[in-house]
Parts: structure tokens; sequence; C-alpha cells
């Protein structure tokens, strides 16, 4: 055992390991990449995490530099859970809820819970989180809140960011913060103290009032953003003060997340789901654009292409038997309404079957909760498209989390379906058209040269798309090792620059998760690239120490 596992074995509660076999298991996330982590903990509680930090710190400052990566269950797609340093796994231990107060239907939990059960016992209070992602039953909550994940309630509910009300950190240096919204006279406190937490809320005060146009430059046309840091939503009008949104989505690059403080929303006993057949990219951004001036937002608002319902009828015939038939439309389009009142979601519902209608004459209306979850099949068959291999060939999480201002979804579309066929791939598209954020993988073989290459091209290409439309390249998953290079492509030279004093702030010696989000490279990340691509380290168990 190295020295620095050593160390920490006798400083810790937690467990603390360098075997061989656990540093394979997580060698891997759900990317692309793989790294070795050189030291796996399981901290026991917050403090072990505090003496991780500080010891890291300690060492930086006398010049050696450990990277800390914190790691939920690695269902990351970007290589954001993986580091060559120390790996601080959370699921084992800091997984329980502190605290549920039914009055103001807040929760409180730690970071390793799992999302899948943190989910069920909400529901058991009529509750739910609507940004839970799809992959909530195999990934904890901290990487949602680290991520700022979304699901496809996201675009009448918000993102993971929306949620979110307050953190427990742990900084770089190894102290302890909460964060929360502040009101002015709260801000002048923690400006006033001597510790880093006060530094680094002089420094972000400064920074956010002296770059005030930089940050506004930071804000995209779309209706989601995973990509960077959010400044934005850090300094309010009312002159509330809140690092709490700068934290969600940081990745772990910012600080050590412990405890998550949320709102939750109601479940939605009665829902409404329409579907149509659409014929063009032009008609699914027309329809697309009125249903979202209704006078509610619909839940969801969801689309496949014809490409994948084909594909995923060939390898699974039975799938889709009692939904859809060959010949499959160019579009499916899934629109659902929560609305409680039900004359109200009767008018909504009448109103977009009319939109609907004038681009379709397929239109269902279903009122029924057993008929509804026959008809979602058809966009939850991307899980079986997205989960299939053909032989060596593998499905890749690279290019599949663009968004784009919603009067270019055509455009992008048409733009996705160009750059596959440039390159001889089978192409299909699903995702949240509501947002216009779509999903597309190319089936690559990571083991030849050529495809190697092929997966940086298309990952060049598609970031030339996504700037050309004036979107982001990440709407959910996050950047990582993955898009981190593309930061300083998609904004100006002076946003990026002010993520990167960002990052200093908290983080002056580069230990938490270096290589992630900031001063990425394609050069530094094609070595990274894994041979084989393959999910089932989410379906195994964590190693014993
Ligand atoms: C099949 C599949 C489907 C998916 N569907 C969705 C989806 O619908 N929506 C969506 O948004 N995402 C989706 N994802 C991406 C991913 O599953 C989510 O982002 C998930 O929330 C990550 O959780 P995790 O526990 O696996 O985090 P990890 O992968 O372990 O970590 C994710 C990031 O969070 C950081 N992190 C983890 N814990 C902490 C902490 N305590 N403090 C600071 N940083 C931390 C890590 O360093 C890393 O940067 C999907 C992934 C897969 C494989």
């Amino acid at each position: 055992m190295n020295k620095v596992a050593h160390y920490l074995q006798e400083h810790i509660s937690g467990e603390v390991m360098t075997g061989n076999d656990a540093r394979k298991y997580f060698s891997t996330d759900s990317s692309i990449f793989t790294i070795t982590p050189s030291v796996i903990v399981y901290p026991k509680n917050e403090n072990d995490v505090r003496k991780i930090a500080r010891f890291t710190w300690q060492l930086a400052e006398r010049g050696r530099t450990i990277p800390l990566t914190a790691r939920g269950s690695g269902t990351d797609l970007t290589g954001a859970a993986i580091g060559s340093g120390v790996l601080i796994v959370f699921p084992s231990h800091l997984n329980q809820v502190k605290y549920y107060d039914a009055k103001t239907e807040q929760i409180i939990a730690e970071v390793g819970i799992n999302f899948g059960k943190l989910q069920q016992l909400l529901l058991s209070y009529d509750r739910f989180i609507p940004a839970a992602p799809a992959s909530m039953e195999y990934s904890t909550l901290g990487g949602a809140v680290a991520n700022n994940a979304s699901s496809k309630y996201s675009l009448k509910y918000g993102d993971m960011r929306k949620s979110v009300q307050g953190l427990r950190v742990v900084l770089s240096n190894g102290e302890i913060i909460e964060t929360r919204k502040l009101s002015k006279k709260e801000l002048n406190r923690k400006l006033g103290l001597s510790t880093f937490e006060g530094e680094i809320y002089r420094s972000i005060d400064t920074l956010l009032e002296e770059k005030k146009d930089i940050v506004s430059k930071s804000i995209l046309n779309v209706s989601r953003n995973s990509f960077g840091y959010n400044l934005s939503d850090v300094k309010n009008d009312d002159s509330s003060f809140d690092l709490t949104p700068l934290l969600v989505g940081s990745q772990g690059s910012l600080g050590l997340i412990t405890e998550v403080t949320m709102g939750t929303s109601r479940s939605r006993p009665m829902t409404t789901l329409l579907s149509a057949y659409l014929n063009s990219a032009d008609d699914l951004q027309a329809t697309v654009i009125q249903l979202r001036s209704l006078d509610e937002m619909p839940s969801a608002i969801e689309v496949v292409d014809g490409s994948l319902l084909e594909s995923v009828a060939q390898e699974n015939p039975n799938y889709l038997k009692e939904v859809i038939a060959s010949p499959f439309p160019k579009f499916v389009l899934l629109v659902e309404f929560d609305t409680e009142n039900e004359h109200k979601r009767h008018k909504l519902v009448k109103k977009a079957s009319k939109i609907l209608s004038q681009y379709s004459s397929d239109v269902v209306v279903e009122e029924d909760k057993e008929r509804q979850k026959i008809i979602w099949k058809v966009r939850e068959a991307s899980a079986l498209y997205s989960g299939h291999n053909q032989g060596q060939l593998n499905p890749l999480p690279l290019i599949d989390d663009g968004i784009v201002p919603l009067d270019k979804l055509s455009a992008f579309i048409n733009a996705i379906y160009d750059q596959f066929n440039r390159e001889h791939l089978q192409v299909a598209i699903w995702g949240h058209a509501g947002d216009a954020n779509l999903h597309a993988q190319p089936y690559l073989n990571l083991g030849q040269v050529g495809d190697r290459q092929k997966a940086f091209r298309m990952l060049e290409d598609y970031c030339r798309t996504i700037k050309d439309l004036g979107g982001s390249l990440s709407a959910q998953y996050n950047d990582g090792r993955l898009r981190g290079s593309y930061l300083s492509k998609i904004y100006p030279e002076d946003v990026y620059q002010l993520f990167v004093q960002v990052k200093k702030v908290f983080d002056p010696y580069n230990i938490l998760n270096p290589g992630v989000k900031i001063g990425v490279s394609n050069d530094e990340i094609k070595p990274q690239l894994r041979n084989e691509y393959s999910l089932q380290h989410i379906y195994d168990h964590l190693p014993l120490s």
C-alpha cells in the first residue's frame, strides 16, 4: 500500500483500498474514457471527507498535488467520475435521508443515497423530484446534483438546480461550509470571515460585480444548460447571493458535497398523454413551438425517430408489437399534461390536439394510465437502442447531449442526419424535443484506430454545428473530460477565462477533479480513450475492501 493510502488508513474511519481489483473496477465510469485511480476511499462520514481534503491540501502546499475525485455510482457519461489520485466513493456509507419535513416538503439527504430509493421514499409522501435522471435506479443523489441532471419532466419543472436549495460542502482545504440563499446582511457576514470560506465569498462577489458583462455573455439562448459554470444565478436582483447554483453542476471540481437540501414537487396523480406521427423535422419544430406557447407548459414533449424504431423492431420484434407497427413514421411525438385541475387539463389537451392535428392525421389522446405506459414504450425504446451492441460496435456517449434554440430544432436534426451520413453510420435520434435537446449515439469500435479518429472528428463537427446554431454542447450530462475542451470554443474567450478564475478561487492547487471541465485539451484526453466500451460496472456490486 502506498504512503498516501497508509496515511489515510491511519487517520480516517472509512475503508481505504489500493488492490488491483478495486482499482480496475473504478478505472471506468459510463464514458468512453479510462483512468486508474491510485487509492479508493469509502468515507464513513463527513469528517473523513474533511480529513482527506485537509491532507491533500497540506501536501499541495508543499508542492505535491494529489487529485481528489468524488464518485457516486459512476454512471457519468463524460469521464468526470474517474481520476488518477484518490477516488472518494460516497454511496457505501454516506447514504441516509437525514430529515423530511412534511410541512415545507423539504428533504435533507446525504449524497450517496441511491436516487431511485429516495424517489420511492418521496412517493410514499405523494412527492417526487422531477429532475431525477433516467439512470436513477443505478445512480446517486450526489452525482445528479454535481452533474445538474435533468429528465423529461424538466421541461415543466426545471433541472436539479431548480430543486436544490442548499448544500453542505467540503472545500479543497478541508473546511466545511453550508450554502443557501443569503440576504445582503448574511452575505456581509460571510464577506467578513477570515476563513477560506470568507475568501471565496469575497473573490466570487468581486468577480461577479466587476465582470457583470461577461457573466451576462455566459447565458446561452437554450432552455437548459449544464455546460461550464453557472454564474448568472449566484447574485440576484433582490441582492440575495447563493453559491448553491454554482456548485450544482460543477462535477466535483469546486467542492466535495456531502449533504443536499431540496424542495420536492407534488406527485402527479392525473396525466393525459397525446401521441402523433410527424413527417418532417420542420413539422416537428413548428409543433413544438406552438405547444410551448400554451397557457401551461406540458409536463413532457418527447420524440423518437423512425430509424430508432426500425432498429429496435429488428432486434426485438416483440417489444413494439402492441404499440406501433412498421412502416414507422419519420417522428413519433409524445406530449404529456399533468395539470391537476381536470377542466384545465382537458382544455389544454384540446388545444394541443388541435395543434398536433395541423401536422398529423394520427393523433391519439390517452387518459388511461395503463395504456399510457404502453405508449411510453415507444420513447423508452431508446434504452434498448443505446444498450445494444452490434458485435464489436457500441453505441457511444459522444455527441449525445446538444441543445439549441427552439427555432433551430429542425436545422439541428438535419445536421445530425448529415453528419452520420457523411461518416456512413447508422443514425437514430431521440430526446427532449420540447427543449430541442437531442440524443444520438454513433456505433463505433474503440478498439479500431479508424473509429477512434472518427470519434474525435465527429466531436469537432458536432461542436461546430452547435456553435453555428447558437446552442450548448451539454443540456444535462455535463462537460467532464469529453466536452471540457469545447467550453472555450462555444463560449467567448473572456467567459471561459472567468470560469478559469472561478475554479482558481475554489481550488487554487487544482486538486479537485483536475482534467474535468477546466483546462482540458483533446491531446490530453485522446490517450484516455477506452479500447472497449461497456456499462457492466453499473450492475456490479461495489468492491469490498
Ligand atoms: C443509461 C444512462 C442513462 C442516463 N440518463 C440520464 C438522464 O436521464 N438525465 C441525466 O441528467 N443524466 C443521465 N445520465 C447520466 C448520469 O447517470 C447522471 O448524471 C447521474 O445523476 C450521475 O450519478 P452518479 O451517482 O452515477 O454520479 P457519478 O457518475 O459517480 O458522478 C458524476 C459527477 O458527479 C461528481 N460527484 C459525485 N458525487 C459527488 C459529490 N458528493 N460531491 C461532488 N461531486 C460529486 C463526480 O465527480 C462526477 O463529476 C445517464 C447515464 C446512463 C449511463
